[in-house]
């Protein structure tokens, strides 16, 4: 047993846990974070940031501006026979490579104080006399508050009461893979492409690359033996401008980055008095780019309140309570437009018509594009 009490204990380093940190730690909170990687690492992600979160992540000591980042006002959508649109973004976003993100936020945390454990997987949790019991690495540690930002899938969903993983049919199982490539495409722009259940978006981030990133129903690979090669060639380049890229691209892994078995299952904000943050919260389908937005919004919404519950003004019920209807709030609508258009797309005779429909009336385009998005925060 390690005889610290810390103020607060953060599961998973992402950037929901690392935002959430750096904030409390600049509070004067002792924080220790917990990530079973080591930073930097690549992850499987469309690397568009919404630019709600663009003045937050400056506020933090994310130095954005002075970063050479592509910000991205334009977005070209194409159905799965190649029929296109582009349209201006109102808000927008910018591209940043999750290597580059999480671990310079992992830095400022450890120049702010955290204790950041890296290589450092949570195995159990447990809540006793008002105090979490968190297990990693053979060792036990001691919080006031804990916080659960793990992402959409971990161990720790299995040791929480009531998270029990839920059997998902295969037609809402998902498999994601990303590339970092080199092509020719204005840095201005993100592209959305269909293909028969499935979309791929492309846009550059940092460093002069672009990131390809596409999310498919599993059945797609499993109907092409396993193998990812095949099925691109088989289905996404069935789509005119990803034959496009998958040819004329220069692909910088020798493997892709792949994650399987995602889910898009709609969780709950609090649970065994665990505050869950970003993806462990409810996630959010790729499509709209704003995941990384959302956590980091839910991060900001958290540590006020923690901050008032470690003052002694709220008791643990109320801040249990006030994160949970905070986080209903801020996200559910945008959860509900986003599960309507994630329906609409990758079904290929649907967003051949839904495209070509949008194609003339470009207002219902950028009200569902706005649906989508928050304000700043
Ligand atoms: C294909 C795809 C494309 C996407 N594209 C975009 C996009 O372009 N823009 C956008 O805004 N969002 C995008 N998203 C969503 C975005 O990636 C997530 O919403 C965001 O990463 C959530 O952040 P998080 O901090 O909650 O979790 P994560 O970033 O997933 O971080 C969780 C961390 O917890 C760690 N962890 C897990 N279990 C444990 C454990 N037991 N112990 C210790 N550490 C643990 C993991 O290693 C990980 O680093 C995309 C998602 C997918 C699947």
């Amino acid at each position: 047993m390690n005889n610290n009490v810390y103020d607060c204990a953060i599961i998973g380093g992402g950037v929901g846990g690392l935002t959430l940190a750096i904030q409390l730690a600049g509070a004067g909170r002792t924080v220790i974070l917990f990530e079973k990687e080591q930073y930097p690492f690549h992850k499987v992600c469309g690397e568009y940031v919404s630019m709600e979160s663009y003045d937050f992540l400056e506020r933090v000591g994310m130095p954005l501006s002075a970063m050479d980042i592509p910000i991205i006002n334009e977005v070209k959508i194409s159905s799965v026979n190649g029929n296109s649109f582009t349209r201006k973004l109102d808000l927008g976003g910018f591209g940043i490579s999750r290597y580059t993100l999480d671990s310079t936020l992992a830095d400022i945390a450890k120049n702010k104080g955290v204790t950041l454990l890296q290589e450092t997987k949570v195995t159990g949790i447990l809540f006793e006399k008002n105090l979490f019991l968190i297990s990693a690495a053979q060792d036990i540690y001691q919080a006031k508050i804990a916080i659960g930002a793990y992402g959409k899938r971990s161990v720790v969903d299995k040791i929480i009461n009531q998270r029990r993983v839920k059997h998902v049919s295969s037609e809402k199982n998902y498999v994601a893979i990303k590339y970092h490539v080199k092509v020719e495409l204005p840095p201005n722009r993100i592209e959305l492409h269909n293909f028969d259940n499935g979309y791929c978006g492309i846009s550059k981030v940092d460093g002069g690359n672009y990131c390809l990133c596409y999310l498919t129903k599993s059945k797609n690979l499993r109907d092409n033996n396993n193998d990812i090669k095949k099925m691109e060639q088989n289905v996404l380049m069935k789509n005119p401008f990803l034959k496009k890229y998958f040819t004329e691209a220069v692909f910088l892994y020798e493997q892709p980055l792949t994650i399987s078995q995602i889910t898009f299952n709609k969780r709950s904000a609090v649970e065994d008095h665990i505050l869950m943050l970003g993806d462990s919260a409810g996630s959010i389908v790729p499509l709209c780019g704003n995941g990384m937005s959302m956590a980091m919004h839910a991060s900001l919404k958290a540590f006020q309140l923690i901050e008032q519950y470690l003052d002694e003004n709220i008791s643990r019920q109320n801040l249990e309570v006030l994160y949970h209807n905070k986080w209903n709030s801020l996200f559910s609508k945008r959860i509900k437009t986003n599960e309507y258009i994630q329906y609409l797309f990758g079904r290929k005779l649907l967003t051949n018509t839904v495209i070509a429909i949008l194609k003339r009336v470009p207002f219902v385009t950028d009200i569902l594009i706005n649906n989508t998005h928050g304000s700043k925060f």
